[in-house]
């Protein structure tokens, strides 16, 4: 496998400028549209299932995170707090749960909710050491594709196998490959939260969770929390890193007081999990332009078409093609300058999917060549006909260049 560090710049997909900071990269056009279309996916996907969005900042006030836990369990991990007067300090938050607790908390809550499923792309802050931080595999400014389902106890269960089966479906549209499945549990040397019986029904319903499932059991690994599930990736280097995760906490309704009126009457917690199906926008695209070696499926190409007029006399066909693309809603570019070998040559090497050459005669009965970017070449189909295979194969979110 590639550096996705080399492939990133070879490809324009983001920089990292030590003026800005490590580990705090910069995503450039290409780089910002492939990931605007698969956090669209991403939000869609979790639209159908039922989850609903929220926007909440990356900042919070310090006593926000005190009641959270992080502060006495996971400052380590945090940049430190930043005083603005007195008595108001701010921190930058290394988790959304908090705010989405508040979510949860913001009015009285029923069974008939339940599970109430908050979801957010939302930014967080680590306090990683310069010597770990490299490309966009570790970084200090973290976009979590990120959710917390609240459910009563006796939902747990089905809840995660939902979860487990949004993550399957969004890896296989991504083409993300997992190494295995991984129940990260408590070990000795660290501090946790909660009670043993607490641990240990927890533990209980993911391992249930994981029936037929082959996984790995990871002491030491669990949030401070709970315990978890972790879908494990492998980097170039064949270093190992957690991409989507589902985990159970039975802590932080308590420590924010969350409460449903159950079908009785009575007054219930909650159970709170954590999950993430695709991980942070950073560490999913370092694992993707890795994989794909920056040819990513079709449907999150950052250009998705190249025009390539054969010369002047084809500009306006060119341009005419351009924008019905655009308007079937592609992203497609026109490159007109040079010659045609090294246009082609161009667009394979930026990992673009399709090529379309209108020669004289294309240009002249409505067809279009399509070339693919690894080398196979159609014969001249009718612009409609090459428009509709191009978006029938990003509809569909296949890794193939042709319709199966
Ligand atoms: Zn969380």
């Amino acid at each position: 496998m590639i550096d996705h560090r080399r492939l990133g710049r070879e490809l324009e997909l983001f920089v990292s400028d030590p003026l800005a900071g490590a580990g705090l990269p910069i995503w450039l056009p290409a780089g910002a549209a492939a990931r605007h279309a698969v956090e669209e996916y991403v939000r869609e996907l979790e639209r159908r299932a039922g989850y609903q969005h929220v926007y909440s900042p990356p900042l919070g006030k310090r006593e926000l995170f005190e009641r959270s836990g992080h502060l006495g369990y996971f400052a380590d991990d945090m940049f430190p707090p930043m005083r603005l007067s007195a008595d108001d300090e701010f921190v930058l938050r290394p988790a959304l749960c908090p705010h989405h607790a508040l979510v949860f908390g913001a009015r009285g809550r029923s069974y008939r909710e339940l599970p109430l499923r908050v979801a957010e792309l939302g930014g967080m802050y680590r306090a990683e050491r310069s010597g770990v931080l490299g490309g966009l595999s570790r970084v200090r400014a973290i976009s979590l594709n990120d959710a917390h389902n609240f459910c009563a106890l006796e939902q747990v269960g089905a809840e995660v196998a939902e979860i487990l089966r949004l993550i399957r479906e969004a890896h296989a549209a991504l083409g993300v490959r997992p190494a295995g499945f991984r129940l990260s549990v408590r070990g000795p040397g660290q501090r946790y939260v909660g009670d043993d019986a607490q641990w240990a029904r927890a533990e209980e319903l993911l391992r249930d969770a994981l029936a037929g499932v082959e996984y790995e059991v990871a002491p030491g690994d669990a949030a401070f929390y709970g315990p978890k599930i972790d879908v494990q990736i492998v980097d170039g280097r064949g270093r190992e890193s957690t991409l989507a995760t589902v985990q159970l906490d039975f802590d932080k309704p308590e420590r924010f007081d969350l409460a449903y009126t159950d079908r009785d009457g009575a007054r219930r917690r909650p159970v709170m999990v954590h999950r993430s199906l695709v991980g942070s926008m950073e560490r999913l695209f370092a694992y993707l332009i890795e994989v794909h070696e920056g040819a990513f499926p079709a449907w999150y190409a950052p250009v998705q078409l190249a025009v390539l007029p054969v010369d002047a006399g084809q500009a306006g066909a060119a341009a005419d093609l351009a924008r019905r693309a655009e308007a079937a809603g592609l992203r497609v570019e026109i490159d007109a300058a040079g010659s045609l070998g090294a246009r082609i040559r161009d667009a394979a090497r930026r990992r673009i999917p399709y090529a379309a050459v209108v020669g004289a005669r294309e240009a002249a009965d409505g067809r279009v060549s399509l070339r693919l970017r690894d080398g196979r070449s159609l014969d001249p189909l009718p612009v409609a006909d090459a428009l509709a295979l191009v978006g029938d194969v990003v509809a569909s979110r296949t890794g193939q260049l042709l319709p199966g």
